[in-house]
């Protein structure tokens, strides 16, 4: 792809050639139907702040890519469709606590879009959830399983239910009853729900158990199953060493080894764990993990046998780290995120919005010179923009942490066929779909200065195979 841009009667006319086709644009139409739109957006979404930011981004580069290369699209309003949910479950969730008292949360499964596929998405457990985020979940679900070049939808769920200090027993009541409802919604050809945050392999499993005996049929309708009952293998890694496969790609293209790197992660849940294993297996130095309390700081460097030490922390629910700070020569700093540490790669790991402007300023005045997202939008509007203008390689969620959802598809093609593929054999179609997610951000985000845009990329990579889907299936 190849950009020329003038200057003709004080309009700014760009001239993109993509995939030798030669297109001209101009840019002060272009904003007069990105405003429009974003006002259409909000006019129908009102008090969803995520899921505006999530839609924005997008919008922001795939309404002049349709203006330039496809006007069809924006004829057939492509965009307007996909920012409207498919379908929108909510339901009640009742189930009884240890005491015997009843409690009750709010369930929600968001079908976004089933043009090249069943839906697909994970399900999030957190007094955070709300319908903003989940829809800004599955929209970005959309594009992100459309760039993994598998067969599948988009769709988030999740409740408020807060798993944190709830028993084992409580878990399960609960889980029960919120796949009691779920089951009627979904199936291994409509709907394959995986986990998220607070969702991991005990909750899939206490949800799969009840959705058996409802339906008393052993299908594959959800993802990130454990290895003896249809789950595939390497699935709990799949995000983190996903992430590490595409930030090993983002370095090459910059002739940058990953070998002594310092890097900073924030969370310490299943996306950061398997990320900063990767990352020191691959040789790097991880020098932060986090959690929703504060950050802790290990100058050292974290070894395998650290952050395991971690991750049994974490499944005991524990908070302040103080079993680690008592043990190794490291600091747990509360109310503090991992941006306040020099780095040359950031990877953002926890949740959405986690890292903002001023934390992007510090990032970049420390000379760090990756960033790439393992949560979902992790960084906030403001955060892109400045990290964008910076030159720091950025490498947008969608893009970066498909790996995950990339495993499921797998395992998916597994239950179908009824057969486990190998450790090797899955990571190393992991390994080869990340690399194709990375030239299909290369292929569209590509800037007449050489340097790669990495969001642009993901954005319109991941549209127009859902586009093209769309419009060959007609108006519905
Ligand atoms: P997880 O295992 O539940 O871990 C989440 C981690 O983030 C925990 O350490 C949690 O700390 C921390 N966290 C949550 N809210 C935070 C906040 N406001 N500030 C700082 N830390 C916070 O979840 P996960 O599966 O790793 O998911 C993490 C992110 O990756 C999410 O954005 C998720 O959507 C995304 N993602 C996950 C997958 C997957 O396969 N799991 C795939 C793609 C994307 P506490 O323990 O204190 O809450």
């Amino acid at each position: 792809m190849k950009n020329i841009s003038t200057n003709l009667n004080n309009t700014h006319i760009i001239i993109i050639i993509v995939d030798k086709i030669k297109i001209k644009t101009n840019y002060s139409n272009m904003s007069q139907k990105f405003k429009s739109f974003i006002k259409l957006l909000k006019e129908r979404n009102p008090n969803q702040p995520e899921f505006i930011q999530a839609v924005t981004e997008v919008a922001e580069d795939v309404i002049p890519y349709m203006e330039e290369c496809n006007p069809a699209f924006l004829d057939e309003k492509i965009l307007e469709r996909i920012m409207e949910p498919e379908r929108v479950v909510s339901f009640r969730v009742c189930w009884e606590d240890d005491n015997g008292d009843i409690q009750i949360n709010r369930g929600f499964r968001v079908q976004m879009n089933s043009a090249i596929g069943p839906y697909k998405g994970g399900l999030r457990f957190s007094p955070t959830v709300n319908l903003s985020i989940l829809k800004f979940l599955a929209f970005e679900q959309v594009f992100k399983n459309s760039l993994t070049g598998l067969p599948l939808g988009g769709g988030k769920g999740g409740s408020d239910f807060d798993p944190r200090n709830k028993s084992n027993k409580e878990i399960m009541r609960f889980c029960q009853s919120f796949m009691t409802e779920l089951s009627r919604h979904i199936g291994s050809n409509v709907d394959v729900p995986a986990g998220d945050i607070g969702v991991g392999e005990r909750e899939i499993g206490y949800l799969f158990g009840q959705y058996k005996r409802i339906r008393n049929e052993f299908t594959g309708i959800l993802t990130g199953k454990g290895p003896g009952w249809g789950g595939s293998l390497i699935r709990p890694e799949a995000t983190g060493y996903g992430l590490l496969y595409f930030v090993e790609q983002m370095l090459y293209e910059r002739n940058i080894s990953i070998k002594g790197k310092v890097i900073t992660i924030s969370g310490s849940g299943n996306v950061a764990q398997f990320a900063a294993i990767k990352a020191v297996n691959l040789g790097a130095k991880v020098i932060t993990v986090s959690n929703s309390d504060g950050v802790l700081h290990d100058k050292d460097g974290f070894t395998i046998d650290k952050i395991h030490f971690i991750t049994k922390l974490k499944n005991k629910g524990s908070r302040d780290f103080k079993e680690y700070t008592d043990l190794y020569d490291s600091t747990f700093t509360p109310g503090k995120t991992p941006w306040i540490y020099p780095c040359d790669i950031a990877l953002p790991c926890a949740t959405q919005n986690e890292l903002d402007t001023e934390d992007a300023a510090f990032l970049i005045k420390n000379g760090c010179f990756c960033i790439a997202e393992g949560a979902n939008m992790p960084c906030t509007m403001g955060a892109v923009k400045l990290i964008l203008k910076s030159g720091i390689s950025y490498a947008p969620g969608k893009a970066a942490n498909a790996g995950g959802v990339a495993v499921s598809g797998l395992e998916m093609s597994q239950n179908r066929i009824g057969q486990c593929w190998t450790e090797e054999k899955v990571d190393a179609k992991l390994k080869h779909i990340m690399h194709d997610i990375h030239n299909t951000c290369t292929h569209y985000g590509k800037e007449e200065s050489g340097k790669i845009n990495y969001l642009k990329g993901a954005n319109i990579g991941g549209f127009i195979k859902v586009a093209k889907a769309m419009c060959a299936q007609g108006i519905v």
